[in-house]
């Protein structure tokens, strides 16, 4: 069985402990034809077969992780009342769980005093961090690295602000010369620090950069979307241990827990470590702010509604696995972690592939050997069809040849980018699967190798 279903007892009782909160009303009792509903759901099922296996280990592709049950069924329990956590009027409960969640992440990032809120991903809680920035040094430029995630660029193309990309070095990090070639010539306000590339899992060199900031004067705004939560694990190298443990001195941190924090898709998050500038974000709204004198969560956030339920499905998760070091959801990031190593051992050793470097967090990217970069792109694109066929589901990306170069000089570097594979093992039970995944790929490879 691949889908979990047994949890789903508890949410029927979850839901008559709910029910107790209208005792006190009138009778009421909508009615739906559940003969209907049930013809239609059915559809949706079959459609829904349609999709890769994302819930299971043998998918090592995309950045995809199935959501924990705890958030699945709390956010499906609280869909009963649908909160809006824009006002204290549309979701009093969940604008309270809003807040504690958000106050543990910026815990976990040893903040106490931080401003934040949900939104509805990354590139959401991405473009509020610019426009505080935008606003705090205003006509000054945004600089990230071309490994950063690429809707910075579009993201200050809507908020009007310059951007400019800052080269990568062998590594996929941010190359310092090159930052530093840019701040000589003026005008940057804010540098975007990647802690996680999506691409290639890399970790932007913050300790370097905390030293030109205190040379230059510029904003730190950490995207740690995909890779935040690595701070709470124990098997990083140890200067990317360093790095994490500088999160602290940047001026805003965006984290993702729809990615590796186990909630589903619409949860994002964005931590100011400065709370004044929830000055910035003041307005008169004339008709949502009645009950409280309390601050309500739409008036330091861009959007208005909001879902209230992804609020209450992390606050669950975060009751079930708190955010802990040593603790059980540190754990399983660790082994995340060990998985991607194990893959790459197996991968470096192979004569048939070429790594590029050894995973910093848990994305592996590795590509084919052969005559020159052409080729082994076409036979990763088609060990990649061969692997699905046999059910193992890895992913290709586009890449700099920089970051092969150096490991295999002997390859026709006849083109600038080289499609390689990139496997994001963001489950934790990959770490069981990677001997199944490797037979299935070192299978594949021979056939297609020999074809
Ligand atoms: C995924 C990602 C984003 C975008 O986040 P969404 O939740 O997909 O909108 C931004 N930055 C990084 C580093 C990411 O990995």
């Amino acid at each position: 069985m691949v889908l979990e279903k047994s949890s789903l007892l508890t949410l029927q009782k979850a839901l008559d402990r709910l029910e107790e909160s209208f005792k006190d009303l009138p009778a009421y009792n909508p009615t739906i034809e559940v003969e209907k509903v049930e013809a239609v759901l059915s559809t949706v099922a079959e459609r829904m077969k349609d999709n890769f296996p994302y819930p299971h280990p043998l998918y090592a592709g995309q950045m995809l992780k199935p959501p924990h049950p705890i958030a699945r069924l709390a956010y499906t329990l609280s869909l009963w009342i649908n909160p809006n956590n824009h006002a204290l009027d549309g979701g009093r409960a969940s604008t309270l769980m809003e807040k504690e969640v958000v106050a543990e992440i910026a815990k976990m990032f040893g903040w106490s005093t931080a401003l934040g809120h949900l939104c509805g991903g990354g590139t959401m809680a991405n473009l509020e961090s610019l426009w505080i920035a935008g606003q705090s040094s205003p006509g000054k430029k945004i600089v990230a690295s071309e490994q950063a995630h690429y809707t910075h660029n579009r993201i200050c193309g809507v908020l009007a602000l310059p951007f400019q990309s800052v080269e990568s070095d062998k590594f996929g990090r941010m190359d310092i010369r090159s930052l530093k070639r840019l701040l000589d010539e003026g005008d940057v306000g804010t540098v975007v620090v990647t802690i996680g590339t999506t691409a290639t899992g890399s970790v932007d060199p913050l300790s370097e950069i905390l030293k030109l900031q205190s040379q230059y004067n510029f904003r730190i705004h950490a995207d740690a979307a995909y890779g935040g939560y690595f701070t709470l694990t124990d098997n990083l190298r140890p200067e990317t241990t360093i790095e994490y443990s500088l999160l602290k001195e940047v001026d805003s941190i965006v984290i993702d827990p729809h990615k590796h924090g186990l909630q589903p898709y619409g949860c994002g998050c964005v931590l100011f470590r400065d709370p004044s500038v929830g000055r910035f974000y003041k307005h008169d709204s004339p008709y949502t702010y009645f009950t409280s004198s309390e601050i309500h969560l739409g008036e330091i956030s861009l959007e208005c509604s909001r879902p209230g339920s992804a609020a209450v499905a992390l606050w669950a998760t975060q009751q079930l696995l708190p955010l802990e070091k040593g603790g059980e959801f540190a754990k399983s990031l660790s082994r995340c972690r060990e998985a991607a190593k194990k893959l790459f051992e197996k991968v470096s050793n192979d004569g048939r592939f070429l790594t590029a470097f050894a995973p910093e967090l848990d994305i592996l990217i590795w590509a084919v050997k052969a005559e020159s970069v052409s080729r082994s792109s076409l036979l990763a694109k088609e060990i990649f069809v061969q692997a699905s066929k046999e059910g193992l589901h890895l992913a290709t990306a586009d890449l700099p040849i920089k970051f092969f170069v150096e490991n295999f000089p002997d390859m026709i570097y006849d083109q600038q980018r080289i499609t390689c594979f990139r496997s994001c093992l963001l489950k934790p039970e990959h770490l069981d699967w990677i001997d199944h995944i490797w037979q299935t790929l070192d299978k594949v490879t021979r056939l297609t190798l020999t074809k």
